[in-house]
């Protein structure tokens, strides 16, 4: 009796542990900083080693899947995001969670133990704090802000090198001094929220890759 009651709860075990993690809640890291402060790159890497330390991170760039919704054929975005980008200006936040949503379920649905996230450029003022918790409060678990501190200066000097092989339309010196104000006025203070929030883990950004990842990696370990 108490074999076959072993026996059978055995069996079962897999598949309780399958639906678990079915039903994991999307886990997510926003990822801020300044234009060029190396987001993107510092992303790249937590990815790239992911396999090793098992941190397992999917690295999604609320630029970079505006910047794609945009080259879209047929999509109905196309040139309101093309504006509001070249100005320097944040995208209505409907259409960036939109994104991200459909981002994080897709790779969810390849993948049922993909559940953690890297979300690069996000959110980057109040429309955009106050969308995501009102659409996805409960639906996904903000653990930390990893933020990268770095000076306008470094910033504008490295988004103007990456300027001439990107092809972005946006960094160049007009767009750049739009976007470090929007920076500063928007997206700073959220930074400032998480903080009284004692979410925030602050990275000094403005030294090189390798020094910046090891700071990234003792946070990574720390935070598991
Ligand atoms: P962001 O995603 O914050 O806009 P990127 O990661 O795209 O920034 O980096 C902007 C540019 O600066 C890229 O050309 C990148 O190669 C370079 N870069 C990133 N981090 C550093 C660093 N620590 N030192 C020097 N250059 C960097
Ligand atoms: P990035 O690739 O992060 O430098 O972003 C480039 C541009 O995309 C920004 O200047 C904005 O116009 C737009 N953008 C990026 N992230 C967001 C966001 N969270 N909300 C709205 N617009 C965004």
């Amino acid at each position: 009796m108490i074999f076959r009651l072993l026996s059978s709860l055995s069996a079962k075990v897999p598949s309780i542990v399958y639906r678990a993690a079915l039903i994991m809640k999307p886990q997510v890291v926003f990822v801020l900083g300044g234009p060029g402060a190396g987001k993107g790159t510092q992303c790249a890497k937590i990815v790239e080693v992911g396999d090793v330390d098992n941190y397992s991170y999917t690295h999604l760039s609320a630029g970079d899947l505006l910047r794609a919704e945009r080259n879209r054929e047929g999509s109905e975005f196309g040139q309101l995001i093309d504006s509001y980008i070249k100005e320097g200006n944040i995208v209505p936040v409907e259409i960036t969670i939109k994104l991200l949503r459909k981002a994080m379920e897709e790779t969810m649905q390849i993948d049922e133990k993909k559940f953690r996230f890297l979300i690069d450029g996000f959110p980057r003022n109040e429309d955009n704090f106050k969308g995501w918790t009102s659409v996805m409060d409960g639906k996904a678990d903000v653990k930390f802000v990893l933020f990268f501190d770095c000076s306008n200066e470094v910033c504008i000097d490295r988004c103007l090198e990456r300027g001439k092989s990107s092809g972005r339309s946006d960094d160049n010196r007009e767009s750049l001094r739009k976007r470090i104000q929007t920076f500063l006025q928007s997206t700073r203070p959220i930074v400032s929220l998480y903080e009284k929030q004692g979410k925030v883990h602050t990275v000094d950004a403005s030294r090189s890759v390798d020094e910046v990842f090891a700071d990234v990696k003792a946070i990574l370990d720390k935070e598991g």
